[in-house]
């Protein structure tokens, strides 16, 4: 009978419904003939209030501490409907007993807290275990200090065997000994014996605990992961699962950049190195054992157990060079270290380093040069506290001269193969352009590249790689799905969200779905709510309407009679804005923005009264006749990094917008020279911000550029507005939006301000609606074809835009099947969503694509000769 262990975390030991989930998987692995081990962590937050006993019960304050663990068991408990029990009620006394003892003889020995800290996880078990029991689950109790010895003195056939990577020198009786215990991975045939004679199906045991010489020890903090890989390796199980929060391991941290992908498939060495570099999925020592023995680990979403997650097992030659993931670390220190003594000289190395070790300071990365050595200290292994860092820089002087700087980042670009694909890697070291680096380092395994920056650049710094290096990567066996289309639909369910106006007004979306197929429908006042709330923002003086976004007549009827001019971009765009406007309403309300227009456009636009913006010298350098006696506004491209000096170039440098603002006194200089006014100065930062504060940042470079241009009275800060896009997303808060420009007002004397926003005035009010035509099983993927496509909305194919997808017609049923929804046209992107959750589909039945009123038809295209869908304004 082979074994699986299945290792469940402290929040997925934490609810009847994640028990409920242990109990489905150890029914589910039984299924298939396998022998389960349920390893358990403690109840989330139990460990850390078993770790601060000690010191509140010097402080007197144990009792408090102990209500709360007791109320965390009860509760659980009671939840699992379930008495306490005499075990629980007796282990739970005597921790409260042994923190009286400390506070009675003011310590804590490494021993006693060893002690104190096992209780979390053998009182979760035993709770657990019981319920487990009364679910029907025959399932036995085991003490994993019977089954996890720690390597000790006596114990010496525990000793390392070959290629037993856990294992270091013979360990000490003392915090180590018993905190950081250390455990063989060898396969343990006594061990599989032992357990197989138990009568039980399944076994619940504890993670973190190991025995030795008959006391308690534990694996550190974070050791249950290490306890299940090294149970595992001893029962040679076929798996080692490790149900967590998160489905896996990301393209980068998603709290951070939700646009992260999922990594479906990573060797062992890379899983250790992302883990290692600060990754916080998986426990950095859990990898080794199961490497040894090629045992896979597959990480698990404990609270959507069907989402699919990462598998770490042996790649053929370990995969394809590929960067994988971005991971930091923050609260680095760096120590360098100068001589000029070092070159040519034996042992500068050796001396320095036995410094390090002799004030047991461990040492993370290196660099070296001729003349100097830089290392980094990593502050989870090092306690640095206490004048640890002050005393070493004292013992190294007679060597060499010593900086140390403290609470910097590393950032590391992990992947196999890394050296190999340096070339590719070309552009996005144009971040570091304006970053001061204090160290880079490249792993000898060739794993990882590792920059270590300023602290409080290193949030940005990670989004802006992330962007450099995963931007156009699309799903394949790698790389699975984003973090945001992983947990958005599932975070609008959740929640109670606030309806939609869709759902509101679903049948007569039915009544116009069944007219005619595919069509986008747009609600009135949706559109009125949004062009209200922008005139509601008291810092802008006007908001003109990017038409681009949606030109429907009556979309653009509606926007007008809300007190909105309009943004155009073409000569057709201009004349559609002057029919809607009417002769009366055209002074002050046209704005005209192109880019690489010709030159008639821009007489055009000038014969209409509308306002012009260049973003070019070649204009009114070539043609300052067309400018004479004009007045103009400039887009200057501030770059798209905040907080950066006003002079310094960014990223902005590769966009085809916008003027680079070096520029901008030339371009002063011709305007003069052509007689033509520079009135206003214009930036847009790009889409779907929101952040508040970004419009403070461009609202005060642009008002930094008008200083000193004195013609200058307004500043257009752009569009770009975020939308919400999933279901339980909160909006953009305007009220923010209108602080932060207030600032700017404040410190800067400008008349006007203005914006131009497109998508935020419509994208909520319209959706796609469309037929389903036929549906497709191919090995394990479900396709639900459509009669909407790339032709009808292309902002999937073309930005890998996420838009909602819900079964109109089967509205309020269970989403129950994963599958790609597609269109007819004969392209490979004409996808509109991916691994959407739908009810049973079927033929004929109505989907309908939200947030889809802004660039939805205005980029509807021809291709394939399949028409453009029809467009329907409901009102009222
Ligand atoms: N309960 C232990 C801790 O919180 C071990 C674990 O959960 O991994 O550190
Ligand atoms: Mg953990």
């Amino acid at each position: 009978m082979s074994w699986t262990v299945l290792k469940f975390g402290g929040t997925s030991v934490s609810s009847r419904e994640r028990w409920n989930t242990i109990a489905d998987r150890v029914r589910h692995e039984q299924a298939a003939g396998l022998r389960p081990v349920v390893v358990c962590s403690a109840i989330a937050g139990v460990t850390n209030l078993l770790e601060s006993l000690p010191e509140a019960a010097r402080a007197g304050t144990d009792d408090e501490l102990m209500k709360e663990l007791r109320s965390k068991h009860s509760a659980l408990a009671a939840e699992l409907e379930l008495e306490l029990g005499e075990l629980v009620v007796s282990m739970l006394d005597e921790i409260g007993r042994i923190a009286k003892g400390i506070a009675l003889i003011d310590e804590a020995s490494p021993r006693t807290r060893a002690r104190l800290l096992a209780n979390g996880e053998l009182l979760s078990t035993l709770i657990g275990a019981r319920f487990l029991q009364t679910q029907g689950v025959d399932i036995g109790w085991l003490d994993a200090r019977e089954a996890m010895v720690a390597w000790t003195r006596k114990a010496s056939s525990a000793r390392p065997a070959e290629g037993d990577e856990t294992l270091g020198d013979e360990p000490q009786r003392g915090v180590r000994w018993f905190l950081s215990a250390e455990v063989s991975n060898t396969a343990d045939e006594s061990l599989q014996d032992r357990l197989a004679e138990r009568p039980e199906k399944a076994l619940i045991t504890q993670g973190f605990i190991a025995g030795a010489e008959g006391e308690t020890v534990v694996l550190g903090r974070g050791g249950s992961d290490t306890s299940a890989a090294i149970l595992a390796a001893k029962l040679q199980a076929v798996r080692c699962e490790i149900w967590t929060d998160v489905p896996g391991m990301f393209t980068a941290d998603p709290r951070l950049i939700p646009s992260a992908r999922l990594l479906r498939r990573l060797d062992y060495d890379e899983a250790q190195e992302i883990a290692s570099t600060g990754a916080k999925v998986l426990h950095p020592r859990s990898i080794a054992p199961l490497r040894r023995h090629k045992i896979p680990m597959v990480i698990r979403c404990a609270p959507n157990p069907a989402m699919e997650s990462t598998t770490i097992e042996a790649l053929p030659n370990r995969g394809a060079p590929q960067v994988k993931a971005l991971s930091s670390k923050g609260n680095v220190t760096v120590v360098s270290m100068d001589t000029v003594g070092m070159w040519q000289q034996v042992g500068f190395l050796a001396d320095v380093f036995a410094v390090f070790k002799a004030h047991d300071v461990g040492v993370d990365l290196v660099s070296t040069s001729e003349s100097s050595v830089t290392v980094t200290l990593d502050p989870g292994t090092n306690e640095l506290g206490d004048g640890v860092l002050e005393h070493l820089a004292q013992d190294l002087e007679p060597y060499c001269r010593v900086t140390i700087t403290r609470d910097v980042a590393a950032i590391s670009i992990v992947g196999i193969g890394i050296r190999s694909i340096l070339h590719r890697l070309g552009p996005s070291f144009e971040q570091f352009e304006e970053q001061p680096v204090h160290l880079v380092t490249q792993a000898a395994s060739d794993l990882n590249l590792t920059f270590v920056i300023d602290s409080d650049r290193k949030e940005r710094m990670l989004q802006r790689l992330h962007s450099e290096l995963f931007q156009g990567v699309k799903e394949n066996e790698t790389f699975g799905p984003s973090w945001r289309e992983l947990f958005a639909p599932i975070a609008g369910t959740a929640k109670a969200h606030r309806r939609r106006w869709w759902e509101l007004k679903r049948d007569e979306l039915l009544v116009i779905a069944d007219q005619q197929t595919p069509a986008y429908v747009y609600d009135a006042p949706t559109i009125r709510g949004r062009a209200a709330s922008l005139k509601g923002i008291g810092a802008v003086d006007r908001v003109f309407y990017a038409m681009k976004a949606n030109s429907h007549p009556e979309v653009l009827d509606i926007v007008s009679a809300s007190g909105l001019g309009f943004e155009c971009v073409s000569p057709n765009e201009l004349e559609l804005a002057k029919g809607c406007l009417g002769p009366d309403l055209f002074a002050n309300n046209l704005l005209f923005t192109p880019n690489f227009a010709p030159r008639a456009d821009y007489e055009r636009a000038y014969e209409e009264g509308a306002f012009v913006t260049i973003d070019n010298l070649h204009p009114i350098e070539r043609w300052p006749e067309v400018f004479h006696n004009r007045e103009l506004l400039v887009r200057v491209d501030v770059g798209v990094g905040r907080g950066h000096h006003k002079h310094v170039k960014t990223a902005g440098a590769k966009s085809k917008f916008g003027l680079d603002p070096t520029q901008l006194p030339e371009l002063k200089r011709l305007a003069d020279k052509a007689g033509a006014r520079i009135v206003g100065l214009h930036a847009h930062s790009g889409s779907g911000i929101s952040t508040p504060g970004a419009w403070r940042d461009i609202a005060t470079r642009l008002a930094e550029y008008a200083d000193g241009m004195k013609d200058v009275r307004l500043l257009d800060v752009g569009g770009g507005l975020g939308v919400p896009e999933k279901p339980g997303q909160t909006g953009l808060d305007l009220v923010a939006v209108d602080a932060a420009l207030r600032e700017v007002r404040e410190a800067f004397p400008i008349s006007e301000m203005w914006i131009e926003p497109g998508r935020f005035v419509v994208a909520e009010s319209g959706v796609l609606l469309a037929r389903v035509t036929q549906i497709k099983r191919k090995r394990d993927v479900t396709w639900v074809g459509v009669d909407a496509g790339m032709h009808s909305l292309m902002r999937p194919a073309l930005y890998g835009a996420w838009h909602e997808i819900v079964n109109l017609s089967r509205l309020g049923e269970r989403a129950t099947e994963s599958v790609h929804v597609v269109g007819p046209i004969c392209e490979s992107a004409d996808v509109l969503g991916r691994g959407r959750m739908l009810p049973p589909t079927d033929e004929g039945d109505v989907l309908l694509i939200a947030v889809a009123g802004a660039y939805g038809r205005t980029m509807a295209s021809e291709y394939n000769m399949r028409g453009i869908p029809r467009e329907v304004v409901l009102d009222a």
